[in-house]
């Protein structure tokens, strides 16, 4: 701090206020605005202000040319001998009025420098300097003097201000630099820059040195930001990508559960198929032979269906062996298999069934598929069935269980058609 450029400052201030309150003394609120004004002046005085001047005479009064100290200390000597001069000059205003415009100028750009830069107080300083340029009469410099000191006493404590902003803006900083160091360490991403600022504030003691770690937050949260958008993109791709994939196994899963059905089931009837039969027979044999306990089988054999496809046709044929296979699976039960076996012939296994029953089962097919009417280009006709039936015997094999029963179906056959045969029929 240079003292002796502050006293400087201070001597001609108060040199160049006496002066003009001398001038004014007829006019008493010029004379009191005067008084506070130096008053405002006495206590705003410091280093950083006297830098500030230093900035404005340059301005002033060197015009663009590098400031030299003691140039610019001769510089006031002189606005003050200069001043002294005219005072001297009896009422001379006009270069009074002029030395007050140089003087409020410096002083304007000397608060200028401390003040917080808000925008309301940058608006006010602009419009001070607007009106300097106007003030022609003692009666302006007076009005004048007035919003001067206003501005004076919004700013005069601006050390005291500096202070507490600076401390108030390093409480918000270290809380900002603690929230995104939260967020990067939930984001996994590490970054010492951040360290680093919050280590510099802690040791800052002017407002410039948080101001400038303030700058350098706002360009790591700037940084932050950009990585944490492309993280919520990477994510929101990730997302469609897990949907799309999760689509796509929802899909196979059900042509998989599409194409097992296909293996088991007959495309004509939707009934089991061969295949299912031969597996579902292999497995009764089985639980059978394990666990013992009554188990029937019939086969069933379309009468003449021949006639049927040579009388109304193939289609027709088929639509028979459909609406048969609904005929049948309303007379069994649910852990009965009902298979198509072959073209028109089907094989039904029956889980659990002693011998008599099963003949009553298929004895009640054969009364329903007799009853059921078709009509082929309005003309009603009807279809009768053949039926074996047969239990699995403890020395029997999966052949020869089929082969008794087929043995009883071909009897029905060779015993004039639409009968059940069962095994026992003929042993
Ligand atoms: P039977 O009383 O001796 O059983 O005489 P049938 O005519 O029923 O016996 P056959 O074995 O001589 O003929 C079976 C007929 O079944 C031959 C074929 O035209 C018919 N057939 C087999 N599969 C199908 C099919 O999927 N659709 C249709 N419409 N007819 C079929
Ligand atoms: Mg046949
Ligand atoms: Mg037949």
């Amino acid at each position: 701090m240079n003292i002796d450029m502050i006293k400087e400052y201070k001597a001609l201030s108060v040199f160049l206020l006496k002066t003009l309150q001398g001038s004014l003394s007829g006019d008493q609120g010029s004379g009191k605005a005067l008084g506070s004004l130096y008053e405002s002046l006495q206590s705003a005085a410091n280093a950083s202000q006297v830098k500030r001047i230093h900035k404005q005479v340059k301005d002033l009064l060197l015009k663009e040319q590098p400031v030299d100290v003691n140039r610019l200390l001769a510089t006031m000597q002189g606005l003050k001998n200069d001043l002294l001069a005219q005072s001297n000059v009896e009422n001379d205003m006009r270069s009074l009025i002029g030395e007050f415009k140089a003087l409020v100028n410096m002083a304007l750009h000397q608060i200028e420098g401390i003040s917080l830069q808000g925008k309301g107080s940058q608006e006010l300083f602009s419009q001070c300097r607007d009106e300097l340029e106007g003030v022609a009469t003692p009666e302006a410099m007076n009005l004048y003097v007035v919003k001067f000191k206003r501005l004076f006493s919004l700013n005069v404590f601006l050390d005291d201000e500096t202070g507490r902003e600076r401390d108030e803006l390093k409480k918000i900083i270290t809380i900002l630099a603690d929230s995104i160091s939260g967020l990067l360490l939930s984001s996994g991403d590490f970054d010492s820059g951040l360290d680093e600022c919050v280590e510099r504030l802690q040791q800052a003691h002017t407002l410039d040195e948080v101001q400038e770690i303030r700058e350098l937050l706002l360009q790591q949260t700037k940084g932050l930001q950009i990585r944490t958008r492309q993280m919520v993109e990477d994510v929101q791709q990730a997302r469609v990508q897990v949907s799309d994939a999760n689509k796509k196994v929802e899909t196979l899963k059900q042509q998989m559960e599409k194409i097992k059905q296909e293996i088991v089931i007959d495309p004509l009837t939707r009934t089991y198929n061969r295949r299912a039969y031969d597996e579902k027979l292999k497995h009764e044999v089985m639980s059978f032979q394990r666990y013992g306990g009554p188990t029937a089988m019939a086969l069933i054999d379309i009468d003449h269906f021949k006639q049927v496809n040579d009388t109304y046709g193939h289609r027709t044929g088929d639509g028979v062996l459909r609406i048969l296979t609904e005929v049948m699976k309303k007379e069994i039960r649910e852990i009965d298999v009902l298979a198509r076996y072959g073209g028109e012939e089907f094989a039904l296994i029956l889980p659990h069934t002693p011998y008599k029953q099963a003949l009553e089962v298929a004895e009640r097919i054969r009364q329903k598929v007799e009853v059921s009417r078709f009509t082929y280009k309005g003309k009603p006709f009807s279809v009768t069935a053949c039926l074996g039936v047969g239990t699995l015997k403890e020395d029997d094999t999966l052949e020869s269980y089929v082969e008794r029963v087929d043995q009883a179906l071909y009897r029905g056959k060779n015993g004039g058609r639409n009968r059940v045969v069962g095994e026992e029929d003929f042993s």
